[in-house]
């Protein structure tokens, strides 16, 4: 058997006792931490584990936090604004295409049916707006 070293596992709070897992299991169910053997549960060496493992999981958290990272943030707001812009011209011209279409159909067909896409159009020209405004 090996047992969760580490003393803020949920099972260890819920159960008063450390997870028990099978000797080939290598992290806590509950909680990832790496498994000890019976003998090194709540020695010097199980608390060395631990703590080497809350270390690494610092350094995880602080590497792939989204919000932590500058450049990762910045990446991410670029490419909001290209979404934004290339959204507001698709719709733009969806909705300009969509109105002279209809438009050269009408003249054609004699019937006076004519689309306007209000709606698309002012958000295009609203996601244009807000893409091109936050360009430094
Ligand atoms: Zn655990």
């Amino acid at each position: 058997m090996k047992y969760c070293p580490n003393p803020e596992c949920p099972h260890l709070i819920r159960r008063a006792a450390p997870a028990e897992f099978l000797d080939r299991a290598k992290q806590c169910n509950d909680c990832g931490a790496p498994l000890v053997s019976r003998e090194t549960l709540g020695t010097a060496d199980a608390g060395r584990v631990v703590a080497e493992w809350n270390d690494t999981q610092e350094r995880v958290r602080a590497t792939s936090h989204p919000y932590r990272d500058a450049s990762q943030a910045q990446d991410r707001s670029a490419a909001a604004r290209r979404l934004d812009i290339a959204t507001g011209i698709v719709l733009l011209v969806l909705s300009v295409g969509l109105f002279f279409g209809s438009y050269a159909l009408s003249l054609a067909s004699n019937r006076g049916a004519m689309v306007i896409a209000v709606g698309p159009f002012i958000y295009g020209i609203v996601r244009l707006g807000r893409g091109l405004a936050s360009r430094e």
